[in-house]
């Protein structure tokens, strides 16, 4: 008897992307983080949105637009309530806009910090020689696939390359060149750990 053990890991990465900004108070390049304010601004029939982020060491604000010169009409009495209101959820999306922030910014500092919750959805945990664990990621991370498995299963990643090269770990979408890119939401990847002695200690690393 052997048997797959089924593993959803929610991902929340934890900060922010930040921009770096040349700061006319400090007179240097500094990094600026969202405070989780958003500025609206409505004149007439024109509305303009800012996320207002300040600089990590002065206080300085910058002005990520989030809306701007748009028609009061295009946008929804349930999204201007919540950006006038500061709703968190909808300021944490913004702020973990990296492509929006890069437009304005030339330069983003990402970062790689992610907290994971297991949760087991299937297989039995006696017979189980294989693990299949299907990421969920609510906001894009830089954290590499191979870092977060490696870390999180307590194993090298010459490892995880090792099972890769053997067949034994599979990635999907994407095969093994996934590995070496960021984690993404959807991703599901399958290991057998039938020939592997300290199968019961990934296993437990894993959630299962
Ligand atoms: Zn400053």
């Amino acid at each position: 008897m052997f048997s797959t053990l089924l593993i959803h890991w929610t991902i929340t990465p934890a900060t922010a992307p930040q921009p770096l900004i040349n700061c006319n108070r400090c007179s240097g390049v500094k990094a600026y983080r969202s405070s989780g304010k958003f500025r609206v601004n409505a004149n007439g029939k024109r509305i303009d949105v800012w996320l207002i982020y300040r600089c990590v060491d002065c206080d300085n604000s910058w002005n990520f637009g989030i809306f701007e010169r748009c028609n009061r009409r295009d946008i929804e009495p349930a999204l201007l309530q919540a950006l006038e209101s500061n709703d968190p959820a909808l300021a944490r999306r913004h702020a973990f806009d990296i492509v929006a922030l890069r437009n304005q910014v030339g330069r983003v500092e990402a970062f790689a910090d992610v907290a994971v919750r297991k949760r087991l959805v299937g297989g039995a945990r006696q017979t189980a020689t294989a693990l299949e664990l299907q990421l969920g990621l609510d906001m894009p991370t830089s954290l590499r696939l191979d870092r977060l498995l490696a870390g999180e299963l307590g194993i090298s990643r010459s490892r995880l390359q090792a099972l890769e090269e053997r067949r034994l770990l599979a990635v999907d979408p994407d095969g093994a060149k996934a590995l070496r890119k960021p984690a993404r939401q959807g991703v599901t990847i399958r290991i057998d750990l039938a020939g592997e002695p300290d199968r019961e200690a990934i296993i437990r690393a894993a959630g299962g």
